[in-house]
């Protein structure tokens, strides 16, 4: 690691932001032939990275956002049930209210559907993106094909999600429907308590996203990259934007193009710059059971308890929950707890010794998707932040489109949906 600053070169770029979005930028800003400086205090795929900890879903087909028509109705009922999804700290709750609104906004048919399509568009190269960046890093055993599963306890657990369903395959998700008889089939590790599941054999799943974002970083030192260990807590501006950032230890370190990706905490910075981008750290929790020998091999999700279990490198991981506390409060470890309660079940065979229990920040924009674009006012600065629950998802597709941008090329994807004008 490098952190010596020298003068910026003309063709280079300073990425705030390390986590999966910092790293796979970068390796894609290297390969346009830029300069990079990757620029965050943590350690690339470190804990206090959101992108450590998640549930690992890399899937083409996700396009349901949170959002979805109706969702008011289950708000209420979520938020009543101590052990439900969803969770606002009630001193938090004034601070989250305008979010929290303009989420329940984004639930309209027709936006929906633009959303639907914006998110398909995003993820639907996410293989081919990962794919050259993975086996550059040597870490192609880091990308697994099975597929995914969703998993309900009543035999009408689909219909219920038909509208989900029905956007699934309007946009050409691959999308099978199973009874019990071939749920136990597709997992036999499964518990016999599910009598429907919708199962789409086109997704993917990483085992280890903390050492995939490790992997993707010191591929990029490789090829040239200076990964810098500081906190960036402002910018001198001059003309039309920085020319360099104010750095936690009091120093300055120059810069020519910046790109913002600091995960959830990027709207903080992007206010320095001018934007003011409706912003919330949607905060999950996990709970990784070591060693655990339950067999499961594709990543299932309990659609009515709305968790995922993911087969992991180390063990067996238990994802979810959704709790507005900001960024400051403290972890409340008790909901990790909850959700290991509620997996215990769902397997044969779970024997639980030694767990490890881990909240992060997701980047939450109100509409599910995330914002990659040009700051408003600072013509230097590309903002690829606020990819919610998909982020790992998004990552490698978005550093490559913020490469593009960078070089002035036509991008991948029509990026208009993600525009910051939208808000
Ligand atoms: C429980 C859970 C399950 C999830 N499951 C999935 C899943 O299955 N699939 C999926 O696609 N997504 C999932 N996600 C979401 C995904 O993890 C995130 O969207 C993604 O990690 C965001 O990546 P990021 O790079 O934007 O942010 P981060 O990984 O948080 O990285 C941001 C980086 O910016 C740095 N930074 C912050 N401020 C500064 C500063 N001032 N100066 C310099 N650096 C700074 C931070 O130190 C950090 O390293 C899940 C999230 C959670 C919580």
């Amino acid at each position: 690691m490098n952190s010596k600053v020298s003068p910026p070169d003309a063709r280079r770029v300073t990425v705030i932001g390390a986590g999966i979005i910092g790293v796979c930028t970068a390796n894609y800003l290297l390969k346009q032939g830029f300069a990079v400086d990757l620029v965050d205090p943590a350690i690339p795929g470190s804990e206090e990275q959101c992108s450590f900890g998640n549930a690992g879903g890399i899937c083409p087909g996700s396009c349901i956002p949170n959002s979805m028509p109706g969702v008011w109705k289950n708000v209420p009922k979520w938020l009543m049930d101590p052990e439900g999804p969803l969770f606002v700290r009630l001193a938090y709750l004034p601070h989250a209210l305008p979010w929290l609104l303009r989420f329940l906004v984004s639930s309209r048919k027709s936006r929906v559907e633009e959303i639907s399509a914006a998110m398909r568009s995003l993820h639907r190269y996410t293989f081919e993106c990962y794919e050259p960046l993975i086996r550059e890093a040597g870490c192609e055993d880091l990308l697994h094909k099975r597929g995914q599963l969703f998993v309900h306890e009543s035999a009408d657990g689909p219909g219920k999600g038909a509208y989900g369903l029905g956007l699934r395959r309007e946009h050409g998700v691959n999308v099978q429907i199973l009874n019990a008889d071939e749920i136990r089939q597709l997992e036999p590790a499964l518990a016999p308590i599910f009598k429907s599941a919708v199962y789409l054999p086109e997704q993917g799943q990483c085992p280890n996203p903390g050492r995939l974002v490790a992997k993707l970083a010191e591929n990029a030192v490789r090829h040239g990259a200076r990964l810098v260990r500081a906190r960036v807590i402002g910018f001198e501006m001059a003309g039309n934007g920085p020319v360099a950032l104010k750095l936690e230890d009091g120093s300055r370190m120059p810069v020519e193009t910046v790109v913002l990706a600091a995960g959830a905490w990027s709207a903080h910075l992007a206010k320095m710059l001018g934007d003011h981008i409706p912003f919330e750290s949607e905060r999950g929790y996990h709970v990784t059971v070591k060693d655990a020998d339950t067999g499961l091999r594709i990543q299932t999700i309990s659609a009515d308890r709305k968790f995922v279990a993911s087969p992991m490198e180390d063990g067996l991981r238990i994802a979810g929950n959704v709790e507005f506390a900001g960024l400051n409060a403290p972890a409340n470890m008790a909901r990790a707890d909850v959700l290991l309660n509620q997996a215990r079940p769902m397997f044969k065979k779970l024997e639980i010794g030694e767990i490890t229990r881990w909240m992060g920040h997701r980047p939450g924009t109100p509409d599910s998707i995330p914002v990659i674009d040009k700051a408003s006012r600072a013509d230097n600065v590309i903002y690829a932040f606020g990819h919610g629950h998909q982020g790992l998802i998004g990552g490698a597709v978005t550093g490559k489109i913020v490469s593009e941008i960078a070089a002035g090329m036509p991008t991948t994807i029509d990026i208009s949906p993600f525009r910051l004008d939208r808000f």
